[in-house]
């Protein structure tokens, strides 16, 4: 995940599992998810390696904000929102293997694959 040129985040909530993100991802780094959103929707999923940063999936995602591109963390990092104190933050990445940071403003870790739990400014 170090290496990735590019970052994936999905908006599970607007999603609706069309697969269209998944099907046109040049380097197939996309999946659906196997649990399902509050709509009943199975939503895409990043593979959570292997992006290249494209922007592909975002232009061919018919749902506004469901799907979102940072060219590199730092960015995303940049970009994150502390979904328990709802303010701009910062990751400070623990363990890139085990895809592991923790959140500057509430101290709380956060999986970094698992793109559900991360949210961020558009
Ligand atoms: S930005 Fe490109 S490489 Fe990355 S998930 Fe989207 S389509 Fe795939
Ligand atoms: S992120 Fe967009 S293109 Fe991908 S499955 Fe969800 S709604 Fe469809």
């Amino acid at each position: 995940m170090a290496n990735a040129r590019g970052l994936v985040a999905v908006n599970v909530e607007e999603c609706k599992g069309c697969k269209l993100c998944v099907e046109a991802c040049p380097v197939d780094v996309l999946h659906l998810a196997a649990s399902y959103n509050t709509h009943g929707y199975s939503p895409a999923e990043y593979d959570g390696e292997g992006c290249t940063g494209c922007g592909v999936c975002f232009y061919a995602c018919p749902e506004p904000g469901a799907i979102t591109v940072y060219k590199n963390w730092a960015d995303a990092q940049e970009a994150y929102v502390c979904g328990v104190k709802k303010v701009g933050s910062r990751l400070t990445v623990i363990d890139s293997v085990k895809g592991l940071a923790q959140c500057e403003a509430c101290g709380q870790e956060v999986i970094l694959s698992d793109y559900s739990n991360l949210s961020f400014s558009e």
